[in-house]
């Protein structure tokens, strides 16, 4: 069976950057499961998988604006350490959520200064680019709940859980 939108896709990966340092991995055990064409994964994993057989095995190089994008200022703030207050303790690498005027951010505290702290809400792997090896283990049509809820259920999908 072939990937196409609204199809369960099961893969295994290998994500290196450009200077062959691994990044990512999956275990060849447990197959990273996820709906097809909705989105779930980085544009450029999505267009490189669509319309691959199960068994297929494939490299593919993703430049950051199909990834994770690339790195933006302007996710990058200048707060007083006074706001952080309540926050307690807090260091280099600490991650809250930050909320900005209209949105909510995941940031990592990147720099503590005097009475500032700065934060960055891009994602650590911004403006990299991504050297795949991807093999296709499974596809399966997926079923209407999984459709309905625009994820996968079951072995290797973020959302394993239970819906009573
Ligand atoms: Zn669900």
């Amino acid at each position: 069976m072939k990937v196409a939108k609204n199809t369960v896709v099961s893969i295994t990966y290998t994500l290196k950057d450009s200077d062959g340092n691994l990044l990512d991995s999956t275990d060849a055990s447990d197959p990273l499961a996820y709906l097809h064409g909705v989105g779930n994964l980085i544009s450029g994993m999505e267009k490189a998988l669509d319309d691959r057989d199960s068994g297929e095995t494939f490299q593919v190089i993703i430049p950051p604006e199909d990834g994770y994008g690339k790195f933006d200022d302007d996710l990058v703030w200048e707060l007083e350490k006074s706001q952080f207050a309540e926050m307690g303790e807090i260091e280099e690498g600490t991650q809250f959520v930050l909320e900005t005027e209209d949105d909510q951010v995941l940031v990592t505290v990147v720099d503590i200064r005097e009475d500032m702290v700065i934060v960055d809400g891009n994602h650590e792997l911004a403006d990299e680019t991504l050297h795949f090896d991807i093999t296709v283990v499974e596809v399966r049509d997926a079923t209407p709940e999984e459709l309905e809820h625009g994820h996968a259920h079951g072995p290797g999908s973020a959302h394993d859980h239970d819906h009573g």
